[in-house]
């Protein structure tokens, strides 16, 4: 079966193993699933990464603020697949009309009592970015079959800017995963696409292969942020959530150490990126 790149639509060569294939020309690599799914423990998992994502939120706000000359407050704001909300949390401290959207409606209470007017639904309907000024979407990018989709209701002349946080096939975490694959220890790699999830990684971006598919879709990157995958003193709570124990002791050890090496090369495993319309 041929099968194309989503990002530059050449024809894939390379298979990296029977689901996932690599693009050369644009540095991209892309899921198509053939199993079916069972369900990872998601809230245990949440639990676990609460200060690495309130970290990291704090860190693209931050980010946002500089590149924003307009005063925040008078700005509206949505997280799309908001879940728990780490990022819209952040925001609302800066602009006063927030937004989460979400199909699931578990933490719409939490986020309600933050202020944060919560919206049922999937992001594929435009109505929900037509008020809006900057638009969020932590760990949902990379979920989506065709992105393009997304983009293309987001090019609307209100949108300020699009900021995507997603994992990057760039840091040692992906790399070393790679490898494993490669001796048929395919652990990490499953684990990184979320092969088994019922919501997998479906694309693995690199910056190349990130900033062609936007420019091909109307946005430019304006700037993007390094950001880590893993904490750098080691959390049990996070693999064990999804792993054996003994598992979860090496290899939460292990990811620590490579996020360190990740800090000392200056590359990363996850990445945010802050777009506007061209
Ligand atoms: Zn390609």
């Amino acid at each position: 079966m041929m099968r194309v790149c989503t990002v530059c639509l050449s024809e894939f060569k390379k298979v990296v193993d029977d689901d996932v294939y690599y693009c050369f020309d644009c540095d991209h690599y892309q899921y198509f699933r053939n199993d079916t799914s069972n369900k990872y423990d998601h809230p245990k998992l949440s639990q676990a990464l609460v200060s690495l994502r309130e970290k990291q939120s704090k860190l693209i706000v931050n980010e946002l603020s500089k590149l924003l000359s307009s005063n925040l407050n008078s700005l509206t704001a949505i997280e799309v697949g908001a879940g728990k909300g780490y990022l819209i949390k952040e925001v609302k401290k800066k602009i006063t009309k927030c937004y989460a959207l979400d199909v699931d409606e578990t933490y719409k209470n939490e986020l309600e009592s933050l202020g944060i007017e919560f919206k049922l639904g999937n992001l594929d309907n435009k109505n929900n970015f037509e008020d809006v000024d900057i638009v969020f979407g932590s760990h949902v990018f990379e979920h989506l079959v065709e992105p393009s989709q997304f983009l293309s209701d987001l090019d609307l002349p209100n949108i300020k800017f699009v900021v995507l946080f997603i994992p990057n096939s760039k840091g040692l975490i992906f790399l070393f995963g790679r490898f494993l694959n490669k001796i048929r220890v395919s652990l990490l790699w499953d684990r990184l696409f979320q092969k088994h999830s019922n919501s997998p990684h479906y694309h693995y971006f690199s910056e190349k292969s990130f900033t062609k598919f936007v420019e091909k879709n109307n946005f430019k990157l304006v700037s993007s942020l390094n950001l880590n995958m893993v904490n750098y003193i080691p959390n049990f709570k996070r693999v064990n959530a999804t792993e054996s124990l003994i598992i979860s002791i090496i290899s939460s050890i292990f990811l620590s150490f490579l996020e360190i090496f990740n800090r000392v090369f200056n590359i990363c495993d996850s990445k945010a990126y802050f777009l506007q319309r061209v």
